[in-house]
């Protein structure tokens, strides 16, 4: 059996905001808080959860914003920039919409695309890209009409200390097919239409340091259980250690840290975020899985509170 992943399932990242957090990806960039739970491995920090109407695989972005959290350094060993998509012939509708919500951002062009490239409000970088695929995203939010709104990811850079290793994995391991070389980058392309273009710097990048603003791993997606277990005896025989199947509560992980230094999970599609919710009512409560409910006050009253708001546009 060879395995293709069909591309990201997720990206994690570190932040110190909560609120800040919820403001950006909610207010600015029109997501939906898909989940607001705790960081499994540490129940005083959020996790929170933001995607499409339904967190799709390939739309949802996660992050455990923590107050005091040090801010980390862009560098080797992360993924660099997140790749959004947005419906063709929106990238105008987003420049303004940045502009008027006072996010700076800067314009470039890799592989015959046009990118607009900013930081979220503690300094993670992202990029927007038109691309006609991927299915719309129906929610709206934050002022951003569905037919402009981010689709998902378009997929990622990956800044590796090791490039040539970290080619090696995307092709060897995940089933990944190299496309093309342009302006220092090899672009590697996925089976899925959401989460499926990968770039990589063809220099090595040195190595930066984990902390709020970077992204703490990238998780590729399987497709049910059974390939799941596939994946790990698969990343095992190419010699990377694994943290075995780790129960995720909406998606089973596996973890293994490839040579060029970047964390990265394999994660099933199923079950998804309306395992214990209803899709209409996403995000809304704070949801623990069942063995820390017992400890649900103790753990509420250690977190701010957080809301979903309308940020004020010039
Ligand atoms: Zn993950």
């Amino acid at each position: 059996m060879s395995l293709k992943t069909a591309g990201i399932h997720h990206i994690t990242s570190f932040a110190a905001d909560p609120q800040g957090n919820v403001d950006f990806y909610t207010g600015v960039l029109g997501l939906r808080l898909i989940k607001k739970t705790i960081n499994f491995d540490a129940p005083e920090v959020y996790h929170l959860y933001f995607g499409n109407e339904g967190g799709s695989p390939g739309t949802i972005i996660t992050f455990f914003p923590a107050p005091g959290t040090r801010k980390g350094k862009l560098g080797g060993g992360q993924v660099g920039i997140t790749t959004y998509v947005v419906p063709p012939g929106t990238l105008d509708y987003w420049e303004n919409r940045l502009h008027n919500l006072k996010v700076s951002f800067t314009k470039s062009a890799r592989f015959g695309e046009s990118f607009i490239q900013f930081q979220d409000n503690e300094g993670l970088r992202l990029e927007l890209v038109e691309r006609e695929e991927g299915p719309t995203n129906t929610w709206t939010a934050g002022g951003v009409p569905a037919d402009k709104a981010i689709k998902g990811f378009g997929g990622a850079v990956l800044f590796s200390a090791n490039s040539k290793h970290t080619q090696g994995v995307l092709e060897n391991v995940l089933g990944m097919t190299p496309i093309g070389e342009d302006v220092g980058y090899i672009r590697y392309q996925a089976t899925g239409d959401l989460g499926n273009l990968i770039d990589i710097p063809v220099k090595d990048v040195p190595w930066g340091n984990g902390g709020a603003g970077t992204v703490h791993h990238i998780a590729w997606r399987a497709q049910d259980d059974a390939e799941h277990q596939v994946w790990d005896e698969t990343v095992r025989q190419h010699g990377f250690g694994t943290s075995g199947i780790v129960d995720r509560q909406y998606f089973n992980a596996v973890y293994f840290r490839e040579q060029g230094g970047i964390l990265f999970e394999i994660a099933t599609d199923p079950p998804g975020f309306t395992v214990d919710e209803e899709l209409n009512e996403l995000g809304h409560k704070l949801m623990l899985p069942e063995w820390f409910e017992p400890q649900r006050s103790v753990i509420e009253s250690n977190l701010v509170p957080i809301e979903v708001r309308v940020l004020k546009q010039d």
